[in-house]
C-alpha cells in the first residue's frame, strides 16, 4: 500500500460536520433550531423549563405519572419534581430488567438570585441586592439589560408568578464606572473589578409624593404590589432570578450559530427532551429523560441529580413490572448531556488543541470531565466510550471527542459522577459552547442538531 492509503487507514481524519453533513439534513437542522430557539425565549428560569418542557409533552401525548399507575409498553409519562425537575418515560418493548436508556441535562444556569432582603434606597435611587447563582463572571454582568422571573410564596399558600422587562417591558440594569474615574478598578483583576455586593440592580429613582423616607424604594413597592400583590416581608419567600433581557438569535452573516443565555445547559436538555418526544416508534428499552435543577451549584437538594426523586421515580417504574430498582440501574446506560468548551482561537493558549472540541465538529464526547488531574471525573470505561462511537456512527451522528481546555488550565464536572455512583454505565457528551457562563453564550448550530441526533440514537439503542 502506498502511504497515502496507509494513512486512509490508519489515521484520524477529523472533518467539519459541513463537509459531512447530507444536504438533505439542512432543513431539518435550521427547523430544529427554531424550536430551540423558542424554547429558550420561553424558559429563561428552570422553572420555566419545567413548565415549557410539560407544554411540548403534553403535545405529543405525555401524561403526568401517578405512583401505581399501570404502564405498558409505548406509554409515555413525566414526572414534575416541585416544579423544578422533569423527568420522562417512553416505557420500552423490553422489561426494565434490561436496564433503561437514560439522558440526564441540566435546566438551571448561572443567573443573579435576589437576596431574601432585596430592596432598599441610597442616593434617591432604589436598588435589589443579588446574589449569584453558579460560576459567572461578575464583570460581564454590569452593564447589559436585565429582566427579572421568578415566584413569589406567599403565606397564604397561593404563588404569584413574576415577569419584569418581558418585549417593552421596562428592563433593570448593574451599573459600571465609567472609565474617567476607573483609574484604580482598572488595576483590579477582572475577578476583582465588579465584587459581589455591587451586583445591585437598579430598579427606580421616582419618588413618592410625600414627607416618608426613603421614597423611591416605597414607589418601587407600591408598583410591585398593584402589580403582583406581594409586600416587602414576601420577599423572604421569592425566588426571583435576574437573567439576560436578551433573547435567542442567530449569529454570524451565515446565520451558523445561536446566541443566547443559558445554552449551559439547555441546549442538551432541550435536545434530550425532543428526541425523546420525537421517537416515531416504540423504543427497545425504556428512555427515560432527566431535566435536572441544581448542577451550576453542585446538583444538590431535592431538585439537584443527587435527589431521590430520581431513584424513587425509576423505582415506581421498575414497580410496575416487578422489578428491582437495583436490576434495572446495573444494566442502564446514561449520556449526560452537558455543555462543553468549544475552541477559542482569541484564547487558544488555554486549550489542548489536539482534544478540544471545535465548533461544528458536532457533539462534543467526553470521556473524563473534572479538574486538577480527572478531580470529581466518573471517567467513563474504554468499553462504554466505544459503545457510543457505535452507535452514534450507526446513526449518522456527527461527533468529536472533547477535553475542556488544557490538563492544568481549570476544569468543571457535570451530573455524570452522580448517575454513575448509581451503578448506571454513564458517558458525558453535549455541545461545545464559546463564552459558557456568560450572559450570551454561542452554539453551532450543526453541533445542536447532532446533540439532538445523538440523543435519538442513544433512545433507540
Ligand atoms: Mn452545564
Ligand atoms: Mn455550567
Amino acid at each position: 500500500m502506498e502511504a497515502k492509503e496507509w494513512k486512509e487507514k490508519l489515521l484520524t481524519n477529523k472533518k467539519n460536520g459541513y463537509d459531512l453533513m447530507p444536504a438533505e439534513e439542512r432543513e431539518a437542522m435550521d427547523r430544529y433550531c427554531q424550536g430551540y430557539k423558542a424554547f429558550l425565549d420561553a424558559g429563561k428560569t428552570e422553572r420555566e423549563c419545567v413548565q415549557e418542557g410539560i407544554r411540548l409533552a403534553e403535545e405529543k401525548g405525555f401524561r403526568p405519572y401517578v405512583r401505581g399507575m399501570e404502564l405498558k409498553s409505548g406509554d409515555k409519562v413525566y414526572l414534575d419534581n416541585r416544579g423544578k425537575m422533569l423527568m420522562l418515560a417512553v416505557i420500552g418493548q423490553k422489561s426494565l430488567a434490561e436496564g433503561a436508556q437514560i439522558t440526564a441535562a441540566h435546566i438551571d444556569s448561572p443567573r443573579l438570585d435576589l437576596k431574601p432582603s432585596p430592596l432598599y434606597e441610597e442616593s434617591e435611587m432604589a436598588y435589589l441586592k443579588t446574589h449569584y447563582y453558579g460560576g459567572i463572571r461578575k464583570y460581564q454582568w454590569v452593564t447589559i439589560p436585565l429582566e427579572l422571573r421568578g415566584i413569589v410564596a406567599l403565606k397564604d399558600g397561593k404563588t404569584v408568578k413574576v415577569a419584569i422587562g418581558e418585549g417593552d417591558e421596562p428592563k433593570l440594569v448593574i451599573n459600571d464606572l465609567l472609565p474617567h474615574l476607573g483609574r484604580e478598578q482598572s488595576k483590579k483583576t477582572l475577578a476583582e473589578g465588579i465584587g459581589g455586593e455591587q451586583l445591585n440592580l437598579l430598579v427606580g429613582t421616582e419618588p413618592l409624593a410625600g414627607e416618608e423616607k426613603d421614597r423611591v424604594k416605597l414607589a418601587v413597592m407600591k408598583l410591585l404590589y398593584e402589580k403582583y400583590g406581594f409586600t416587602e416581608d414576601d420577599f423572604i419567600s421569592a425566588e426571583l432570578e435576574a437573567v439576560p433581557a436578551t433573547n435567542a438569535s442567530d449569529i454570524g452573516l451565515d446565520r451558523s450559530m445561536i446566541g443566547a443565555y443559558g445554552h449551559d445547559d439547555r441546549v442538551c436538555g432541550y435536545a434530550a427532551l425532543k428526541a425523546l418526544l420525537d421517537l416515531d416508534e416504540v423504543p427497545g428499552k425504556t428512555s427515560v429523560c432527566v431535566l435536572a435543577d441544581k448542577e451550576e451549584i453542585g446538583s444538590v437538594g431535592v431538585s439537584g441529580m443527587l435527589t431521590a426523586a430520581f431513584d424513587t421515580f425509576m423505582e415506581d417504574l421498575c414497580d410496575s413490572q416487578n422489578v428491582p430498582v437495583r436490576v434495572c440501574l446495573e444494566k442502564s446506560f446514561c449520556l449526560s448531556a452537558d455543555v462543553t468548551a468549544a475552541f477559542d482561537p482569541n484564547f487558544g493558549d488555554v486549550y489542548e488543541k489536539r482534544n478540544a472540541s471545535f465548533l461544528n465538529y458536532g457533539v462534543g464526547l467526553c470521556k473524563y470531565t473534572g479538574s486538577g488531574g480527572k478531580g470529581g471525573a466518573s471517567d467513563a470505561s474504554a468499553e462504554l466510550v466505544a459503545y457510543a462511537r457505535r452507535i452514534f456512527d450507526e446513526n449518522g451522528v456527527i461527533w468529536q471527542m472533547a477535553e475542556l481546555g488544557k490538563v492544568d488550565a481549570g476544569g468543571g464536572g457535570t451530573v455524570a459522577c452522580y448517575m454513575a455512583n448509581r451503578n448506571i454505565d454513564t458517558l458525558d457528551a453535549g455541545v461545545p459552547v464559546l463564552a459558557m457562563h456568560a450572559p450570551f453564550e454561542v452554539v453551532a448550530k450543526l453541533d445542536c442538531y447532532m446533540t439532538y441526533k445523538g440523543m435519538m440514537a442513544v433512545y433507540k439503542n
